[in-house]
């Protein structure tokens, strides 16, 4: 019934939006398992606690091969889950222990600060330590239909951000890292659990942005399939549940995959990450949501204050390609930016990933710095974004992105606010 309903939605006949996103409603509806339950059936050979790191991405990259090979003969139908035999150490101990590594020298994003998060003595760009806050979460019922269906998608928005975006549409919990709870990896599998049993077609990490919270996602996720939810748990992440008043009733039957726990896991990020987030977040992640938002390093820098960005963000777009995954990518319409952003990230795309989904968005409002109505206001720096796009703006992206031929009426239309149409 929760499952027909979800398939049975009208976007679902559109053949383009369906085979990008296979896998991804395949674990949603319960027909084949979540990665992480692949990635827990997957053997490492080597001591977690004494290697070297080098050794453990050595071991990373074999065990990823294994992951594949199974990945894609459960995709196929040649195997099923159970003929697969739990591992003790798997990858998903292996994909905890690296982040845990890394969490000691950062390198969790593409800054690379390289500080011991756990000692906390010096802060990176993030200025997180090692504890995660997450300021809400719930089942999301404005994300695109593909995630939200009928039931929601299970987003859990965490605090803080890599990303020093002045117009931030988010800042009141990417700007303030104290904004929300201390969610143990426990208690974030816990959120996650409820969520899915509530009927959510996905969980959705998100913030700010979730990269620089990777140690305590993954190990959240290492903790999924065996969850036994304690009552001190759920008291404490109840707190910040925004909709716990109207959620529906918890029934298993909405997440079981041959009587594992299943959910597909998504990624909602401003993908600034490094190379070795992408590579751990492979053999977990069923579907990605990455952000693309400026067309050149010099937007990002001085609107973002965030170096590198291009470079960066296409490089982990390009892999998802490569990889064969799942993905709707986003971009924001921004006021003056249709030519040094706009068309560059969608010209980008249709080099790239020509057959991707993309959501070209145009709820762009002036938020924070490029708000002239804020006491921050501050119009050296970001003045060209003090307005929404003009509706001429929003018709020249849709322009250009239908005569490139990239594949974004269906996702974008569905959702759009201005209800601007070709
Ligand atoms: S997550 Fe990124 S910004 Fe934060 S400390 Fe690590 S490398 Fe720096």
């Amino acid at each position: 019934m929760f499952n027909s309903s979800f398939t049975a939605l009208s976007i679902w006949n559109d053949s383009q939006v369906r085979e990008n996103l296979l896998w991804y409603l395949a674990v949603s509806t319960n027909e084949k398992p979540a990665k992480y339950l692949i990635a827990r059936r997957i053997p490492i050979n080597v001591e977690l606690k004494e290697s070297s790191e080098e050794k453990l991405w050595e071991e990373h990259e074999k065990a990823t091969l294994l992951f594949l090979k199974a990945w894609h003969d459960i995709k196929s139908g040649k195997i099923d889950i159970n003929e697969l035999k739990s591992a003790d150490p798997s990858l998903i101990d292996l994909n905890v222990e690296l982040t845990k590594r890394m969490l000691t020298h950062c390198n969790f994003c593409s800054w690379n600060c390289r500080v011991n998060r756990l000692e906390g003595k010096k802060r990176g760009v993030c200025q997180l330590e090692h504890a995660s806050k997450v300021s809400s979460f719930f089942h999301h019922l404005g994300e695109e239909i593909v995630f939200r269906g009928n039931q929601g998608s299970g987003t859990i928005f965490f605090t803080s951000c890599n990303m020093k975006c002045g117009f931030c549409q988010n800042s009141d919990i990417s700007k303030d890292k104290e904004r929300g709870i201390t969610f143990t990896p426990k208690k974030l599998a816990t959120a996650a659990w409820l969520l899915r049993m509530e009927g959510c077609h996905n969980i959705n990490f998100v913030g700010g942005d979730p990269t620089i919270h990777l140690h305590t996602i993954v190990e959240s996720i290492s903790y999924l399939e065996q969850l036994d939810p304690t009552d001190e748990d759920l008291q404490h992440i109840i707190k910040v549940k925004a909709d716990y008043l109207f959620a529906p009733r918890v029934n298993s039957a909405f997440a079981n995959h041959q009587g594992l726990l299943n959910v597909p896991l998504l990624w909602n990020s401003n993908f600034y990450m490094s190379d070795q987030a992408m590579k751990i977040l492979r053999t977990l992640m069923d579907v990605w949501l990455p952000d693309f938002k400026f067309g050149n390093n010099r937007c990002a820098l001085r609107l973002a204050r965030t170096p590198r960005y291009f470079d960066v963000v296409s490089k982990n777009h390009a892999l998802l390609g490569k990889w064969g995954e799942n993905f709707v990518i986003r971009h924001l319409i921004m006021p003056n930016h249709i030519e040094c952003c706009t068309k560059v990230v969608l010209k980008w795309i249709k080099v790239h990933l020509p057959h991707a989904l993309v959501n070209i968005m145009d709820q762009y409002h002036p938020d924070c710095f490029a708000d002239p109505n804020n006491s921050q206001f501050d119009e050296k720096r970001y003045g060209d974004l003090a307005r929404r796009p003009t509706k001429y703006e929003i018709v020249e992206s849709f322009r250009y992105a239908n005569e490139l031929g990239l594949n974004f009426e269906p996702i974008t239309y569905e959702k759009n606010m201005s209800d601007i149409r070709l």
